[in-house]
């Protein structure tokens, strides 16, 4: 069965711990490592790898202490480069092309945003469960079958960052960045429609913006859209 729990979610920092009770694994280290095990009530031992999506800040900050820690780190040679750390853990993987880390089977795919090469994860354990990670994509252009975990990035409402726009609150050359970068609450309900649901269990909504989301409405309207259990961390 698989658990997720985040740890940090948002610009300043993402980071997701999941097990399907056999291998754990980090999604992200955009904290730092300190962070990490404290949340984690200092049990770490056990985290077989670390997949880190794009070279942002807040999805790598805490790599360096990670790969201190032991643990190997993958991502793509174009996130690789961005980052530039030399270190033996890190592994570069491609897209579309599966890799085993422990129970599970791992499928890299490309998403849609302004940096080298942003990879979504696409988790396959032995039980059968399959959980989507996607984040920092203004889009997905895949579709997935029989997914029982989705976790998609939600980051602002078009509503709620028009009104900010018109209200001064938030400058208007943003706007343009976040329609190429980020994803809102309307494309990811039309991801949603556009895919299989019937086995999905739990849909995490990640990477809310501080000003252009309201974590109730969208907990709510994703909760009513699909009638899944919705978390927003
Ligand atoms: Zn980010
Ligand atoms: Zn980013």
């Amino acid at each position: 069965m698989i658990e997720i729990r985040a740890l940090a979610s948002g610009s300043k920092g993402n980071c997701y711990h999941i097990t399907d009770g056999h291998t754990s694994l980090l999604l992200e280290a955009g904290i730092p490592f300190k962070d990490i095990r404290r949340k984690l009530h200092f049990q770490t031992s056990n985290i077989a790898a670390c997949l880190i999506s794009h070279e942002h800040k807040d999805h790598c900050k805490g790599l360096n202490d990670v790969l201190k820690a032991g643990i190997n780190v993958y991502m793509s040679e174009g996130t690789a480069t961005a980052i530039d750390v030399k270190h033996y853990r890190i592994k570069t993987v491609q897209a579309k092309q599966p890799f085993q880390l422990g129970t599970w089977t791992i499928l890299p795919f490309d998403v849609q945003h302004d940096v080298s090469e942003p990879y979504g994860f696409l988790l396959m354990n032995q039980q059968g469960e399959k959980l989507l990670f996607a984040t920092d994509t203004y889009y997905i252009k895949y579709k997935f079958q029989g997914l029982t975990h989705i976790m998609v990035e939600c980051n602002y409402s078009l509503r709620i960052l028009n009104e900010n726009i018109a209200s001064g609150r938030v400058p208007k050359v943003l706007k343009k960045r976040l329609l190429r970068s980020h994803f809102s609450l309307e494309n990811v309900k039309e991801f949603l429609k556009a895919n299989d649901l019937s086995k999905v269990q739990e849909i995490w909504l990640l990477h809310l913006s501080d000003t252009n989301s309201d974590a109730d409405l969208f907990k709510r309207e994703i909760q009513e859209l699909t009638g899944k259990m919705v978390f927003v961390p």
